[in-house]
């Protein structure tokens, strides 16, 4: 009989395959065989994560609280003695050289070798030393792996059409996962609004988050059947349910197929106004799907995949290449590039947000990255002006929260335009600057940042989880966020009222933007342009095309009053109808 599941749905669509389970936390390694030549770069590798793992080590000695008592310092003290021991400092090496294989998996032959000694051993204290070996051994592999996240490894042949089980993924695990021809996933942590589940939208990978001990309820291999829309997850269906899918299935490409005809609509309200539908992209992949739709442009590119697909910061032209190419593929339409939002659950290991931070969301995160290494973002710039001269571009920056700091991010943009002027590169003099607006304190002070700004861009997804104090990857709270909460809708007021005033566009480029659910409210308040994944175009378009603003204005203003949930259902279907 099937098992019956209920998670939380982040991207649409139905999947049908074997379950893969990956087991993280465990440090799940495959052994990579690593040609000669490259033997002296895998040792390199090691070195610098066993050299990390001791930076580590001695940065939690030298945090221990003072009233500790001794035996936590001599504890620490005996994992760094057995880091420089040559179990750990030189025989992986050898591993490496011997096998010719990837650190990861001479960390894991050494570690089980060593392990094995320590279980055989008959003294009962002895043998319960195997835990801190195991934790050093840790250590040193959560140095070799994206900062502790498990790094998945390489394009896996062995997850093709299967659907990957797993605590949790970054980011940067889904790309690979969708490179690998996955069908899907499910996760037991996260929540709709992480950039997981943005990516997996974009990616168009069905996907259901938040099913906890999911690992411990599904085996792998079995079949299993996933509804990126309502969140059910059906282990061992039976024929009749897989027929069942299976139709869900053709009905949803039906739609799709239904919606397309609006391909060439024109993008217009009922009553005639212009209605802007421009595109979120992630990866170049979604041009295709962009230009398929008909987006009026891209109105967020987020940057930080160039980062995160290599784990690295990508130099001046590697930006630049990226850029070019997306603006030629975007033929005279505007492309925005948002300056890079790295930080919370957007890491590499050249940039984290340190171990100091308990909360990253609100720590060193995007614009106020930049701003503390500006050597993040000027290679950056170089790259978006130079490619200014190609087309047209917009620079947006992410994460504002006071003028001055906006001040401070385009006076470097200034400088940065001298130096090109120097050299004599070509660029957009003249070339669109916006902000980002999704910190609370931004929203309320929207008309002074309008001053300085040619657009604003409302971001929800960031001003949801910062107004309503609820970290947007956290599932626990995912209850909490509610788009329809005055306060926020108050705080989107301000910004569309705040544009209006210094006639200056106002953008929504939040997932908020993307739900037809919200469309006519957020018409209502007075949005005109909409920034969106691709593949939820056609529906909004749909739905303005159906709208007469003058209709939308008053209920939608009823909202900004409204605590009841249950009126606000009424409103909404009200306003819907
Ligand atoms: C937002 O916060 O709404 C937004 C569009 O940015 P991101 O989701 O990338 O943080
Ligand atoms: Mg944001």
């Amino acid at each position: 009989m099937a098992l019956m599941l209920n998670g939380m749905g982040v991207s649409r669509g139905v999947s049908i395959g074997d379950v893969y389970i990956l087991r993280r936390n465990q440090h799940e390694y495959i052994e990579q065989k690593i040609e000669k030549r490259n033997l002296g770069k895998e040792v390199k590798r090691y070195k610098k994560a066993h050299s990390t793992a001791r930076k580590n080590l001695l940065k939690i000695r030298k945090d221990i609280p003072k009233e500790s008592p001794d035996d936590v310092s001599t504890f620490i003290e005996t994992h760094l003695l057995m880091l420089d021991d040559a179990m750990m400092a030189t025989s992986p090496i050898d591993i490496i050289k011997e096998n010719q294989c990837n650190a990861e998996w001479a960390l894991k032959l050494q570690r089980d070798a060593i392990v094995k000694v320590f279980e055989s051993m008959d003294d009962p204290y002895i043998a319960t030393r195997q835990d801190d070996v195991k934790h050093v051994f840790n250590h040193i592999m959560d140095a070799l792996v994206l900062k502790g996240k498990t790094r998945i490894g390489e394009k896996q042949e062995k997850w093709k059409d299967r659907i990957i089980i797993a605590d949790d993924l970054t980011p940067a695990d889904t790309m690979i996962m969708q490179h690998s021809g996955v069908a899907g996933f499910v996760t037991e942590m996260g929540g709709p609004l992480s950039h997981t589940a943005i990516l997996a939208r974009s990616l168009n990978l069905p996907a259901v988050v938040g099913l906890h001990d999911a690992r411990q309820y599904l085996k792998p291999g079995e079949p299993l059947v996933i509804d990126g829309e309502s969140g059910l997850v059906l282990a061992e269906p039976d024929e009749t349910l897989i027929d069942h899918f299976h139709k869900r299935q053709r009905d949803i490409r039906r739609k799709f197929k239904e919606l397309s005809k609006l391909n060439d609509a024109r993008s217009r309200a009922k009553s005639g106004e212009k209605i802007t539908l421009l595109a979120n992209m992630e990866v170049e992949e979604d041009l295709k799907q962009l230009r398929r739709v008909k987006a009026a442009g891209v109105g967020l590119y987020r940057t930080e995949f160039l980062y995160l697909k290599d784990n690295k910061i990508p130099d001046e032209e590697e930006h630049y290449k990226t850029y070019v190419k997306v603006v030629r593929a975007l033929k005279g339409q505007p492309l925005t590039i948002r300056t890079v939002d790295l930080g919370a659950d957007k890491e590499i290991d050249a940039v984290s947000s340190g171990p100091l931070a308990h909360n990253p969301a609100m720590g060193l995160r995007g614009i106020r990255l930049c701003l503390n290494d500006p050597s993040i973002l000027v290679p950056q710039l170089r790259a978006i002006l130079r490619a200014s001269a190609k087309g047209p571009i917009k620079i947006m920056f992410p994460m504002l929260t006071t003028v001055p700091e906006l001040l401070q991010a385009k006076h470097l943009l200034e400088t940065t335009k001298e130096s090109l002027r120097v050299k004599g590169y070509k660029f957009d003099e003249k070339i669109q600057v916006g902000g980002m607006i999704e910190v609370p304190a931004a929203a309320i002070s929207a008309n002074h940042f309008a001053e300085h700004l040619d657009f604003l861009s409302i971001g929800t997804n960031d001003l949801i989880q910062y107004t309503l104090a609820i970290d947007r990857i956290d599932d626990q709270v995912n209850y909490l966020y509610d788009p329809l909460n005055p306060a926020v809708l108050s705080l989107i007021k301000m910004v569309i009222d705040a544009g209006v005033k210094h006639k200056i566009p106002v953008t929504m480029c939040g997932e908020m933007a993307g739900n037809p659910n919200y469309t006519r409210l957020l018409l209502g308040l007075g949005l005109r342009e909409f920034s969106m994944p691709p593949n939820s175009i056609l529906e909004i378009k749909n739905v303005l095309r159906q709208t007469r603003l003058s209709n939308v204005r008053r209920p939608a203003l009823g909202f900004l009053h409204c605590t009841d949930k249950e009126k606000q259902t009424l409103l909404l279907e009200k306003i819907n109808s």
